[in-house]
């Protein structure tokens, strides 16, 4: 078979962690690689609940097209919650799509010409990264230090990437690092990306599982211009099997995500926003987010805490303050890919940093996650991989 494929399936191959992940899957694997929520926090019972009432008043509806910007009732409980986001939101402003995934996919369709420049943290989310290279686009990485993307590197960068198109970031327990950006970078990103006149794209699906302190504003909190665009998402807050997701941005811009999601899948599942909308009408969803929170900054603790009594001084870390992730970081010259394999042996897995960078390098890296493993499984865990990385640096 001779079989022609479109351009852009040539930078759609599986990669070679893929690979290596697949390892992971085997049962007495303890992986810190996944981003998955700890399942047994998931409300089922309630959801058996939710399920059958949904299906007894309104069955008939539930099972039936419904409209693409989505279920209005859910739509408004949404906007509602953008105060969380310090975000002043109507329904309209709220478009509900197949998780915050299916977002930077549009975010992709609607913006990426092939090749021009999507800006990016250094490192970024390699879904988004992966979704935006369908688009056969190219990538400008920004350095990041501990309060975000550095602006004057984003500055410099923009005055010398003409097609650069949008900028996109994941400002609050990014993925893969854990940070938090400072209130003064979110709003100097604003004012570049209006010098610039470019769309951002603000990607905040752990925002809400802070452990520590407030939640600050979003980035979009300060627009003016109605230049970002808010991806939310409740497969961290809630269940990410129901894929539930929103975009909330201006008039202008939700338009367009209005339209390609129409010719995409015409709607998110119709019952599944409905049992959503259920759900928070009958149950207190920021009950059990605090739940969430409390295991995960339990899990984050014992995790920080093992790696700091085992883990050679040389290898750094971050101290995330929510979210799922600590990243990693090792002497120069030490491939994290080669480490791994090491670590597959004593049946512990993270994810390589490299693949986090689109424009390649960076080796010697890693991302753990801590929401998915019991506690047990955490602290044996870190010592199988500390084993692993005195070996390799010694102590
Ligand atoms: N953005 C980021 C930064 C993520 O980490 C994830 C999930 N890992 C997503 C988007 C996609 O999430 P979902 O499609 O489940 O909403």
């Amino acid at each position: 078979m001779a079989i022609k494929y479109a351009n852009r399936m040539e930078r759609m191959k599986a990669s070679e962690i893929r690979e290596i992940l697949k390892l992971t899957l085997q049962p007495d694997m303890i992986s810190f690689a996944g981003g998955l929520p700890a399942p047994e926090l998931f409300p089922v019972e309630e959801m058996k609940k939710v399920a059958v009432e949904v299906l007894e008043e309104s069955g008939e509806k539930a099972l039936q097209y419904s409209t693409t910007e989505g279920f209005l009732p859910l739509r408004e409980k949404i906007a509602q919650r953008m105060n969380k986001f310090n975000i002043n939101a109507k329904a309209e402003d709220i478009l509900i799509t197949s998780g915050s995934q299916q977002g930077l996919d549009f975010t992709g369709k609607i913006f990426l010409n092939p090749g021009d420049v999507v800006i990016c943290e250094s490192p970024s989310y390699l879904g988004a990264i992966n979704a935006f290279k369908a688009y056969e686009c190219k990538f400008a990485e920004v350095p990041t230090d501990d309060e975000g993307m550095i602006m004057e590197d984003l500055e410099k960068i923009l005055e010398k990437t003409p097609r650069a198109r949008l900028i996109y970031v994941i400002p609050d327990f990014q993925n893969p690092t854990g940070k938090t950006w400072s209130i003064e970078r979110r709003k100097k990103l604003l004012e570049i990306a209006s010098k610039y006149d470019l769309p951002i794209i603000e990607d905040n699906p752990y925002g809400e599982l802070r452990f520590e302190g407030e939640i600050p504003p979003s980035v979009k909190a300060f627009d003016t211009e109605g230049r970002v665009v808010f991806l939310g998402t409740f497969s961290k807050t809630f269940c990410p099997g129901l894929r539930l997701g929103w975009v909330c941005a201006s008039k202008e811009l939700l338009e367009k995500y209005i339209f390609v999601k129409q010719s995409a899948d015409l709607q998110t599942s119709t019952i599944a926003q409905i049992e959503l909308n259920k759900f928070l009408e009958l149950y207190d969803l920021d009950k059990h987010v605090e739940e969430i929170k409390k295991t995960y900054r339990k899990r984050r603790d014992l995790m920080l805490n093992t790696m700091k009594d085992n883990f050679p001084k040389k290898v750094k870390f971050t101290y995330p303050e929510g979210g799922l992730f600590t990243w990693v970081e090792l002497p120069d010259g030490i491939d994290a890919k080669e480490l791994m394999k090491k670590a597959i042996e004593k049946k512990v897995a993270f994810v390589p940093g490299g693949s986090f960078f689109p424009n390649g390098g960076h080796e010697n890296a890693f991302r753990m996650n801590y929401s998915n493993m019991p506690e047990d499984k955490i602290v044996e865990g870190v010592k199988r991989l500390a084993e692993v990385l005195k070996e390799e640096l010694g102590k």
